[in-house]
């Protein structure tokens, strides 16, 4: 019998039992053509075959409206928080950023070494457990873009609605920690950034959907991995892009569409959360939550107890039930 035990891990992360029969039956052989996905070349018929049925599915889920290019980069999401600055604030100009917990502050870290930027609300103050209310945004109407994360991964704060960026300035988001888990209107978005290793599959892509117009503003100089236009428009095959983690984000995208699409997963995430969350609401102060009801996220739920002596007896126990990965961020 394989053992599989209750993985929490934020990412790399849990995934599909079936997602991962298929590649294992696919492992020697994908379709009959005497391959594993590992070893055809990313210019064969097989592999356009991946990443083009992968960005189909990926615009169905997510209703991509035609005028967005979808890219499959590497580097990571933290790879995205240097090249946003660099191909969409153009030189001179500024940037507004939320910053709601640990990553938008490290995304505004690399985006300050590169330019202008501008921090509009920070909530270090209150510990990142809350996001900014709608008449506390002092937003710059020239900006390059706004910038938000929409989950904050360690502190469990989650965007309901997204920020109303003023006229023509973009919004920018980095959907990393809950990419997939519900419904987006991508129209709103100017870019929408994820790493694949939480929700999408296994580290080492990156999903980058960008509204083609914003592709005008990368500059000319830009070394060609970096440049998001050359990328765009090189389907994401000016280099060897990483085959098997797009492969495998294909398998996860099909997955998600046989349980009902976004919606559907919106609803388990839903009630998943619900009981969590129920858990902690009525232990009478035993569990708390760390981020404030309002802004409470369905995909990471944070949480401390009266001491760090059960909190280490909490994750002993909880591992002997086979439940990892529950441990928390390490800050
Ligand atoms: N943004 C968020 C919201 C994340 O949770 C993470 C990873 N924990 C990152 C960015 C960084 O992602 P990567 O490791 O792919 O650079």
């Amino acid at each position: 019998m394989t053992k599989r035990v209750h993985n929490f891990n934020a990412g790399p992360a849990v995934l599909p039992v079936p997602v991962l029969e298929q590649a294992r039956d696919e492992m020697l052989d994908y379709q009959g053509c005497g391959m594993s996905v590992m070893e055809i070349s990313h210019r064969s018929k097989e592999f356009e075959g991946i990443i083009n049925t992968a960005e189909a599915d990926l615009r169905e889920l997510m209703g991509i409206p035609a005028n967005y290019k979808v890219m499959f980069l590497q580097g990571g999401a933290t790879l995205q928080f240097a090249m946003l600055p660099m191909n969409l604030r153009a030189a001179g100009a500024s940037a507004d950023y939320i910053v709601t917990g640990s990553w938008s502050n490290t995304s505004v870290k690399e985006a300050k070494k590169l330019g202008t930027t501008n921090v509009v609300f920070d909530g270090k103050g209150d510990n990142f457990t809350r996001l900014p209310s709608t008449g506390e945004l002092q937003l710059d109407p020239q900006a390059a873009y706004l910038y938000f994360c929409h989950n904050e991964t360690i502190h469990g704060v989650e965007f309901k609605d997204e920020p109303l960026p003023p006229a023509g300035v973009p919004l920018v988001c980095d959907v990393s920690s809950d990419f997939l888990s519900q419904p987006i209107n991508v129209d709103k978005y100017g870019l929408i950034l994820a790493g694949a290793q939480k929700n999408a599959g296994p580290a080492g892509v990156t999903v980058v959907i960008v509204r083609e117009d914003l592709l005008e503003r990368t500059p000319a100089n830009l070394p060609v991995m970096l440049d998001y236009k050359l990328l765009a428009e090189s389907g994401s095959l000016h280099n060897t892009p990483p085959c098997y983690s797009i492969y495998m984000v294909g398998l996860v995208l099909k997955w998600l569409k046989g349980l009902g699409g976004l919606a559907g997963m919106y609803e388990i995430n839903r009630k998943k959360a619900d009981l969590l969350y129920k858990a902690i609401d009525n232990s009478g102060g035993f569990y708390r939550g760390h981020a404030a009801p309002e802004a409470r996220s369905i995909m990471n739920v944070p949480f401390r107890m009266p001491n760090e002596e059960l909190e280490a007896q909490f994750v002993k126990e909880a591992k002997a039930a086979d439940i990892i990965g529950i441990k928390g961020h390490r800050s």
